[in-house]
C-alpha cells in the first residue's frame, strides 16, 4: 500500500471513528435526554405517590378515629383538621342543614382550626361556628345539594354573604381581599340517602382537577360514614337497657319499669317495695387498690343482687355505686327481710385483695309510706343515708314523710348538697362535714346541725363565731312562737335558718374577704347573687321545695323596697320576715372585715329606726322584748 493509500485509510478510519464518536454522542445525548425524561417522570410519579400516600394516611387516620367511637363532633373535627393540614387546603369545614320551628338554617358542625378561620372570626367579630346561618335557595350550597354534585365557586364573598347576610359588605370585602383562598369547593353530604349538609374546602387554586374531585368525593364518603355510624351508635346507646359493667338494668329501664309497676300497683291496690343500696367506702377502695378493684366491688354487688332477687324482682344500677331493686307485691316486712338477706350475702363474700365489702341499704314501700312515687324514691334514699349515719352495713326502713323530723330533713339536705357537689367546697372541709353528718357519735342531731351550719358559714365568713347559729335559730323560733306559727311552719323556719345563706358559698372569696368598703356593683352582687345561688343549690332537692320560697323572700322589706320580688306587707311569708330581722341583728353585732361590730343596744336602736319600713312594727316590738330579756 502506498503512503497515500495508507493516509486515505487512516483518514477513513479517523472519519469512521469520528462518525462513530459522533453517532455515539448522538446516542449518548438521546440516552441522556431519555434519562432526563425518565427522571422527570419518576419525580412526577413519586410526587403523585406521595400525595396518594398522604391521602391513604389521612384516610387511615380517619378510620382510626371512627373506630374509637368518639363523639361525632370530635371525629368530624379530626377529619377536617387532617384534610386541611395534610392536604394543604386553607380551610375545611362541615356544614349541617338543620330545621326547627323557625325554619331551615345552617350551622358549622366542625371546622379546621387554622389561621384563615381565626382571621375571619376576628373580622366578623365572633366565631362563625356559633352562628345560626341562613339557607339561601340560590346559594352554591343549595345548587350542589340540588344537583347532588361537587361544585366550585370563586365567589367567596357572595357565599359568605348568602349564609350571613347581616355581615356588612365592607367587612366581607376585607375578608375576601386579605385571604389567599381563591375558591370554595363544596361536596353535598348524604346519610342514609337523606341530604345532611356539605363538606367544604377553601382552595388556593381556581380550578378543580378530576383527581381532586375524586379524592374529595372519597373524603366526603368517609364523612358520611362517620356521621351514619355515630347516628347508629347513638340510637343503639339510647335503646340499651343494661349497664355495661354489671349487666344489670340501667337507670333508663328502671324508670320505665317503675312507671308500669306504679300503674299496676294502683290498679290492683297492691304494694311494692324498693330497696336502695349504696356501696360503703368505695372511694377508699378506689384510692387504696385502684379503679379495677372498685369495679370489682361494684360487680360483686351486682352478682349478689342477681343471686338474691326473685325472678320477678328488677335490680338496676342507677349509676356509680348506687343500686335499686323493685320487689313487686312485697310489703315492707318482706322487703326488709330481702334487704337483710342481700346485706348479709354481700358481707359474707371475700374478694380478691380487698377482702370484705359492705353496703348501706334503705327500704320504702309504695302505698305504705306514700302513694307518690317521687316521695318513695326520696324516702328510700333518706333511709339509705340513715343507714350510713348509723354506722353503715345495715338496713333502714323509711319513715312516712310526716314523721320525718326537721333535723332529718336538714341532715339529708346537707348530705345531698355535699354529695352532689353543687357547691365549690374544699374537699377536706366537705369530708369533715360529711363525716360529722354521717357519724353523729353522741352528739344530739340538733347540736350537730348547728355546728355544721357554723362550719359552712366560716367558709365564707372567717370572723363567724361557733355557736352563733344556735343562737340565731333559737331566737327565730322564739319569735315564731310569739306569732303563733304552726309546728310545721316553725320546723320549716328552723331548716330555712340553717340554709338561708348557703348561696354565699358560691360568691368569689376575694369579694367576701375584701377589707375595703364594697363598691356599688360589688354590693349588688353580694345582695342578689346568694338568693339566686341558694335557689339553684336547693332546687334539685325535692323534699325541701316548700322551704325555698322562705329563703327566697328573706330580703323583702315590709314597705316593698326589698328584693328580689319587691313584695310587701302580708305578702311576705312571716317566716321570711323573721329571718330578715334575726339576720340583721346578728350581722350588726358581729364584726365584718370592713367594719367593727356594734353593741346589742346599738343594734336595737338601728332596727327600731326602720320599724314600719324594713320590718313590720309588731315584729320589731316582739323582737325587742325578746332581746331585752337577754341584755
Ligand atoms: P360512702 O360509704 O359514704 O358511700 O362512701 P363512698 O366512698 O362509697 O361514697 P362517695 O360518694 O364519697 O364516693 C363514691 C365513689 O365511687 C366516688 C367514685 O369515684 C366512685 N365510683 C363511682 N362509680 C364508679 C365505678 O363505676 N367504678 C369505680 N371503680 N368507682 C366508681
Ligand atoms: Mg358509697
Amino acid at each position: 500500500m502506498s503512503f497515500f493509500d495508507n493516509l486515505k485509510d487512516i483518514y477513513r478510519k479517523v472519519s469512521e471513528v469520528e462518525s462513530a464518536v459522533y453517532n455515539g454522542k448522538q446516542d449518548y445525548l438521546e440516552i441522556y435526554e431519555r434519562n432526563l425524561q425518565l427522571e422527570k417522570e419518576i419525580e412526577e410519579r413519586t410526587r403523585e405517590l406521595n400525595i396518594a400516600n398522604k391521602r391513604m394516611l389521612t384516610l387511615q387516620h380517619i378510620w382510626d378515629m371512627m373506630n374509637a367511637s368518639r363523639p361525632l363532633q370530635s371525629v368530624l373535627e379530626t377529619i377536617v383538621n387532617s384534610i386541611q393540614g395534610e392536604l394543604g387546603y386553607l380551610h375545611c369545614n362541615i356544614i349541617k342543614k338543620c330545621e326547627d320551628e323557625n325554619g331551615i338554617y345552617l350551622t358549622v358542625l366542625a371546622q379546621s382550626n387554622d389561621i384563615s378561620i381565626k382571621r375571619v372570626d376576628k373580622l366578623i367579630k365572633g366565631p362563625i361556628q356559633a352562628r345560626r346561618l341562613v339557607y339561601d335557595d340560590n346559594s352554591i350550597y343549595a345548587k350542589a345539594a340540588h344537583e347532588k354534585k361537587i361544585m366550585l365557586t370563586p365567589d367567596i364573598g357572595g357565599t359568605l354573604k348568602s349564609v350571613a347576610p347581616d355581615i356588612q359588605d365592607e367587612i366581607i370585602e376585607e375578608v375576601v381581599e386579605g385571604s389567599p383562598s381563591k375558591a370554595i369547593i363544596t361536596v353535598p353530604l348524604y346519610t342514609r340517602n337523606l341530604h345532611y349538609g356539605w363538606f367544604n374546602v377553601f382552595s388556593s387554586r381556581k380550578e378543580l382537577t378530576s383527581g381532586e374531585t375524586d379524592f374529595l368525593t372519597i373524603f366526603a364518603q368517609q364523612i358520611e360514614m362517620a356521621i351514619t355510624i355515630a347516628g347508629l351508635f347513638e340510637e343503639v346507646k339510647a335503646q340499651a337497657v343494661t349497664d355495661g359493667l354489671t349487666g344489670l338494668y340501667n337507670r333508663r329501664y328502671f324508670e320505665e319499669y317503675l312507671k308500669k309497676e306504679v300503674t299496676r300497683a294502683l290498679r290492683q291496690k297492691q304494694a311494692f317495695s324498693i330497696i336502695g343500696l349504696d356501696l360503703d367506702h368505695l372511694k377508699q377502695i378506689n384510692d387504696k387498690y385502684g379503679h379495677a378493684y372498685g369495679d370489682l366491688a361494684i360487680k360483686t354487688v351486682a352478682d349478689v343482687l342477681k343471686k338474691n332477687a326473685r325472678s320477678i324482682d328488677t335490680a338496676a344500677r342507677m349509676g356509680g355505686e348506687e343500686f335499686n331493686v323493685i320487689l313487686p307485691g312485697v310489703d315492707s316486712n318482706g322487703a326488709m327481710a330481702a334487704a337483710e338477706r342481700i346485706r348479709k350475702a354481700l358481707e359474707d363474700k371475700k374478694l380478691d385483695t380487698i377482702g370484705h365489702i359492705t353496703a348501706s341499704i334503705g327500704v320504702a314501700t309504695f302505698l305504705e309510706h306514700s302513694d307518690n312515687i317521687e316521695d318513695i324514691l326520696e324516702l328510700t334514699d333518706q333511709a339509705m343515708y340513715q343507714s350510713k349515719r348509723n354506722g353503715r352495713n345495715q338496713v333502714t326502713l323509711a319513715k312516712p314523710i310526716t314523721e320525718t323530723s326537721w333535723q332529718e330533713v336538714a341532715i339529708n339536705t346537707f348530705m345531698d348538697i355535699l354529695s352532689k357537689h353543687n357547691i365549690p367546697l374544699d374537699e377536706d372541709i366537705s369530708n369533715k362535714i360529711k363525716n360529722k353528718l354521717q357519724n353523729p357519735k353522741d352528739e344530739i342531731p340538733k347540736e350537730m346541725l348547728y355546728s355544721v351550719a357554723d362550719m359552712l358559714t366560716q367558709v365564707y365568713n372567717p370572723l363567724h363565731h361557733n355557736g352563733i347559729m344556735k343562737s340565731k335559730v333559737l331566737l327565730a323560733v322564739s319569735l315564731a312562737k310569739r306569732f303563733d306559727l304552726s309546728k310545721d311552719d316553725i320546723d320549716k323556719l328552723r331548716v330555712a335558718m340553717l340554709l338561708y345563706d348557703i348561696g354565699n358559698l358560691m360568691l368569689p372569696s376575694e369579694l367576701l374577704q375584701k377589707t375595703s368598703p364594697l363598691t356599688e356593683e360589688e354590693r349588688n352582687h353580694i345582695k342578689e347573687h346568694p338568693i339566686i345561688a341558694a335557689r339553684e343549690i336547693l332546687q334539685p332537692i325535692s323534699y325541701i321545695q316548700d322551704i325555698i320560697p322562705i329563703i327566697e323572700h328573706h330580703h323583702e322589706n315590709w314597705d316593698g323596697t326589698g328584693y328580689p320580688a319587691k313584695i310587701a306587707r302580708e305578702e311576705i311569708p312571716m317566716t321570711s320576715q323573721i329571718i330578715l330581722i334575726v339576720d340583721a341583728y346578728f350581722a350588726l353585732t358581729e364584726p365584718r372585715t370592713y367594719r367593727a361590730e356594734v353593741t346589742p343596744k346599738q343594734a336595737i336602736e338601728i332596727i327600731k329606726q326602720d320599724a314600719g319600713k324594713k320590718w313590720n312594727s309588731a315584729l320589731v316590738q316582739e323582737f325587742i322584748s325578746l332581746i331585752d330579756h337577754d341584755i
